[in-house]
């Protein structure tokens, strides 16, 4: 160790600079190291069953936490459901005092909040100091913000200009992980508060602590009780929370493993939900990058937290060319971090967070070494006890390999290399996960172009890990879905008022009776078409519409289909699984394309579609006539007509934003299309209900998978005219007639379908959502309630349009 001022400069080398915890311990111990739940304002006195939380650099045994029963849950339930008529009818002024509070509150005892997350989580203090604290109060600001510009809420919403319409979703249940403990509860809690929802939130097991002294500042500020409520438990606890019928809506952040079991959990219900899951995420670096940054942004990449960052940068994709020389440069940086106790000041890489993760991160680097991988680690001093582990670099590691593929969350760097850009985005989509990715190139084109390209939520070009609560985060695929920060992230906690607000639920909608002789009817109303089928006036067989051509039914089957007096309209093919996975490959083909088309190109064809269905106005009402009768068919057939211009409008002008966080940087929030869309449409306004679905996904540049009702089904045959004269590409809609329930299960498991939309009854809506369980695919139901499709306030915007999109946020660095 250097002992003058000059051999220390000469050495660079440091001293150990530890942090004082003795307040953070002196208000454990005011606690007796003991700790209860927030319920209503109260801490509910520590239950028989508890659990231990400990500092993973030492094994010290924080403090004793209760375990969280069923009935705690049940009585936090209550408590918010209680608390939130009141917090409702508060201005969005009063609101935002509140969240103001919580800011300020956090700064001040920012020093207090940033040690005790060191000592709960193990991560250096220089981060919980410097990063997570400063963004926790951040986030409160940002949305303290939020709600003063949400303004009053009357019975037609929020009367703020941002929001006008919208409504609280009501009780909220949030579940959150050990490796950000503070910065998630800020995340889920502000934009919740701030919408006028009331809260239930169970931090991680290994981490409760920060959200406990959250719940005290809660009550220093003299927020409302049972507003926010805090819940500690093990995971038992957290499907007691998901599962409780009470809350409307459930947010989820910790591994796409318990995501999957979450989204199994809330399926046959109607909360809303948002999952914020796992990722693997690639750090790309060009040969003309500037390497020693992308090095140095490699170290906030993956050793940042020790690696246990949903949105670490773990896979490194360079380009050949500069590969060797890339590595040489990160083993001569990673040989200077240091790893030691957390509280220590000058330290790189803390802890990892329990036993269980360091054994599984071991197990991981066994494996990469196992399947071919080189590793190599540093010569570093290691401290003699607590969870450390060395930051690791595994190269020659192949695409396949599961340390490529699955998240190992711990400070272990897989790379690997590429030739071309067309290569990298390959290899960067190459995984089921897609929540951020970073671009290292001088060439801003480039940069640019890929990251247009790679599927994941958050591009960082030329830097890596920046985050503010203005710009959206969230996932693509199985790394989840729904955003958190930004206006986006409002949304999840907003629902426009006339769907029905927390606790009032709208209209069921009602789907007309089957006619007979349709497949869906009774064998004894088939029976009953017999007659009629002779002497029907218009008799015509249609085919499905797939990759933009009249395609037969697979099965051979059609199916009749009555109009409101029982005599037969039409007949329409009745699909089966063959159909629709030969629709979905239609437009899983045209997709790509048609995302790349422009947005005033895809407006043209909607105009040009506009324009050729009013050429065949007379035979389309004819037959929409025979379901709904004349006067509804002539107003459906033209709400139908201006709603194809509305979103021909739209198309152009639904666009992204451009933030300004507190850095140099722009974050470029694009709204990219999701990709294939299904579609299952209902039936009470058979054309226009079917069109208001379908628009806005085209428009927006996805390409659809349609099963219209079985009232539309007759429709395919006029429509399929109107598309292919109107300059649509082959493939961007498929229309597959037959039973709803059967179809829309078949497109709920494929996996090419990246999003489904079910407007039906509610049988659908938990089909679809239980369908897909196993590839966790975007689903957006009307929780069987009734769309009035004639009110434009209801038919038709940015609530569709907002569906249809996903953003990406761009970040780009300026200056030099
Ligand atoms: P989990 O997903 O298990 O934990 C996240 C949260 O969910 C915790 O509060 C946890 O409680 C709770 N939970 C656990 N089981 C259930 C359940 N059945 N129903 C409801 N809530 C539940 O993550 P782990 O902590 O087990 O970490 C495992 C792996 O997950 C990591 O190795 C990493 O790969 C990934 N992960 C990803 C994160 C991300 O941000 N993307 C964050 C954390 C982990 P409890 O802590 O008490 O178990």
């Amino acid at each position: 160790m250097p002992s003058s001022i000059m051999e220390k400069f000469e050495s660079m080398a440091y001293g150990p600079a530890p942090e004082d915890a003795t307040e953070v311990l002196r208000w454990l111990d005011a606690h007796n190291r003991r700790f209860g739940h927030f319920i209503n304002g109260n801490w509910n006195a520590p239950s028989s069953t508890t659990f231990e939380t400990r500092n993973p650099a030492t094994g010290e045994l924080l403090a004793t936490v209760a375990q969280g029963s069923a009935t705690d849950v049940g009585a936090a339930v209550a408590a918010a459901q209680a608390a939130l008529p009141a917090w409702q009818a508060l201005t969005g002024h009063q609101r935002a005092r509140y969240l103001y509070a919580f800011a300020r509150q956090v700064q001040k005892h920012a020093r207090k909040l940033a040690v005790l997350e060191t000592l709960d989580n193990g991560k250096p203090i220089r981060e919980s100091r410097d990063i997570d604290i400063p963004l926790v109060a951040r986030h409160f600001y940002y949305h303290a913000g939020w709600a003063q510009l949400l303004g009053p809420l009357d019975e037609t919403g929020f009367t703020g200009e941002d929001f006008r319409g919208y409504t609280p979703v009501g009780v909220v249940g949030q579940i959150i992980p050990w490796n950000f403990p503070l910065l998630m509860f800020a995340w889920k809690v502000a934009p919740a508060l701030a919408a006028g929802c009331t809260v239930v939130i169970k931090p991680a097991e290994y981490t409760p602590l920060t959200a406990l002294l959250m719940a005290e500042i809660a009550d220093e500020i003299g927020l409302p009780t049972g507003v926010l409520n805090v819940i500690n438990g093990k995971g038992e606890t957290g499907a007691a929370l998901a599962s409780h019928p009470g809350l409307n809506k459930v947010a989820f952040t910790g591994s796409t493993e318990v995501g999957r079991l979450i989204r199994k959990e809330t399926a046959s219900s109607a909360k809303k939900l948002s999952l914020e899951l796992g990722g693997k995420s690639p750090y790309i670096v060009f040969d003309d990058a500037d390497l020693d940054s992308a090095v140095e942004g490699l170290v906030d990449g993956i050793w940042f937290n020790q690696g246990q960052v949903c949105c670490a940068g773990s896979r490194l994709l360079v380009q050949e060319r500069v590969a060797e020389k890339l590595y040489d440069k990160i083993r001569a940086r990673m040989s200077v971090l240091r790893v030691g106790s957390p509280l220590d000041k000058a330290i790189d890489i803390g802890a990892i967070a329990d036993r269980v993760q360091y054994d599984r991160i071991e197990q991981y680097i066994q494996t990469g070494i196992q399947e071919g991988a080189t590793c190599w680690q540093p010569e570093l001093p290691m401290p003699e006890r607590g969870l450390f582990l060395r930051p690791t670099l595994l190269t020659g590691v192949a695409p396949a390999s599961t340390v490529a593929q699955e998240e190992i969350f711990g400070p272990v760097l897989a790379a690997m290399t590429f030739r071309t850009p067309a290569e990298a985005v390959e290899l960067a989509n190459n995984t089921s996960y897609g929540l951020a990715a970073c671009i290292w190139s001088e060439n801003i084109n480039v940069a640019l172009d890929v990251a247009a390209q790679v599927k994941a939520g958050v591009v960082w070009v030329n830097a890596t890990n920046l985050f503010d609560a203005a710009c959206g985060f969230g996932g693509y695929r199985e790394s989840g879905y729904g955003r958190e920060g930004g206006k986006e992230g409002m949304y999840e906690y907003l629902q426009p008022a006339w769907l029905g607000g927390a606790g009032q639920d709208g209209e069921p909608v009602a789907l007309p009776e089957p006619g007979p002789g349709s497949e869906f009817a009774a064998p004894d109303a088939a029976q009953a078409l017999r007659h009629d089928l002779l002497d029907a006036a218009i008799d015509r067989t249609v085919k499905h519409y797939i990759g933009g051509k009249q395609v037969r039914p697979d099965s051979g089957y059609s199916f009749p289909v009555a109009g409101a007096d029982g005599r037969l309209v039409g007949h329409a093919p009745l699909g089966n699984r063959k159909d629709i996975r030969n629709a979905v490959e239609a437009a899983r083909g045209a997709a790509a394309k048609w995302a790349r088309q422009t947005a005033h190109g895809r407006a043209q064809v909607l105009y040009y579609l506009a324009e050729n269905l009013v050429q065949r106005r007379e035979e389309i009402v004819r037959k929409l006539a025979a379901f709904v009768g004349e006067s509804q068919a002539a107003v459906e057939f033209d709400t139908a007509v201006e709603r194809t211009f509305s979103y021909a409008a739209w198309t152009d002008k639904f666009e992204g934003s451009v933030h300004n966080p507190p850095m140099r940087m722009v974050a470029m929030a694009m709204h990219e299309a999701i990709g294939t869309v299904a579609v299952l449409a209902g039936d009470e306004a058979p054309l226009l209900g079917l069109f208001s679905l379908l628009l806005p996904a085209v428009a927006m540049g996805n390409t659809v998978v349609a099963v219209p009702g079985e009232r539309a089904a007759t429709l395919i045959g006029e429509l399929y005219q109107v598309f292919d004269t109107s300059d649509l590409p082959g493939g961007v809609v498929n229309l597959v007639a037959g039973k709803p329930m059967e179809l829309g299960k078949t497109l709920a498991e494929h996996d090419d379908v990246d999003a489904i939309w079910s407007f039906r009854d509610l049988s659908a809506s938990a089909m679809v959502k239980a369908a897909s369980i196993g590839n966790l695919k975007q689903v957006w139901t009307n929780e069987g309630r009734a769309v009035d499709w004639f009110d434009p306030a209801q038919g038709e915007g940015r609530w569709y349009l907002r569906h249809a999109t996903q953003v990406k946020n761009i970040w780009v660095p300026y200056g030099e």
